[in-house]
């Protein structure tokens, strides 16, 4: 059987590294839709609340967002630092974001622990299952920013605490992160529409029920809460 490592490898190799050129000076907005940023922040979350689980079962309160889970199980591991990862995947040498290199360097040692058949990684064996797939679909362009994990989706806070609680899962599907684009996009027409004075109604896409839009004026502008009249469904807020 493949070892966990080299599988591994081979999903780093096959990163799509096109997604990521040239984009460094460029705009959030002008890289990555609100629709997409929106399913970034939901891999994002699912990342912390893995995470949040694995410190609750070894009893420690906060980890940072660029530490390596293996050294959440194993403190004394030598970690696989930058170098290494680029002469393990050369591809990466043009991607130049420092956060996204470190998590590949904390997936790859996280691996390696997986090989030893680490009973406790093997019980949390795809806690990197979110942030790798938010590289794979070229949402990797996060860096750290005072106490803040920056990037076209918001901001998190860097430190991932425990005092966060027990959150339910996060459906990171392919479909149900297609789903969460869509919404955006459907909410997005509503405004516009609305903008424009039409007097259309929208649908809520989760539910069916209607979609209302309030307009908020501040100093700072007008933004908009787009919302389901069912309680605790869709609700988003758009400039
Ligand atoms: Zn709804």
């Amino acid at each position: 059987m493949e070892s966990y490592y080299k599988k591994a490898i081979n999903r780093i190799h096959n990163i799509n590294i096109e997604q990521y050129l040239n984009i460094a000076n460029k705009r959030y907005e002008e890289v990555r839709s609100r629709g997409e940023y929106t399913a970034d922040a939901t891999l994002i979350a699912e990342y912390y609340r893995r995470v949040v689980v694995l410190l609750q079962f070894m009893s420690k309160d906060s980890a940072s967002i660029l530490m390596g889970m293996s050294k959440v199980i194993h403190p004394h591991n030598e970690p696989i630092d930058i170098d290494r990862l680029l002469d393990i995947c050369p591809n990466l040498k043009e991607i130049d974001f420092m956060i996204l290199r470190i998590i590949c360097c904390n997936y790859l040692q996280w691996c390696s622990l997986l090989d030893t058949g680490n009973p406790i990684a093997m019980k949390y064996h795809d806690i990197y299952e979110p942030m790798m797939k938010l590289i794979e679909r070229g949402g990797g362009r996060i860096s750290i920013h005072h106490h803040e994990l920056v990037g076209g989706f918001g901001a998190f806070s860097r430190s991932i605490s425990t005092s966060r609680g027990d959150m339910e899962e996060f459906d990171i599907s392919d479909r149900a992160l297609e789903r969460r684009i869509k919404e955006v996009e459907h909410a997005e027409a509503y405004l516009k529409a609305y903008k424009l004075g039409a007097s259309d109604t929208y649908t809520c896409l989760r539910c069916g029920n209607k979609l209302i839009i309030q307009e908020n004026k501040e100093r700072c502008g007008v933004w908009y809460k787009i919302k389901c009249e069912t309680k605790h469904c869709y609700d988003q807020n758009f400039h």
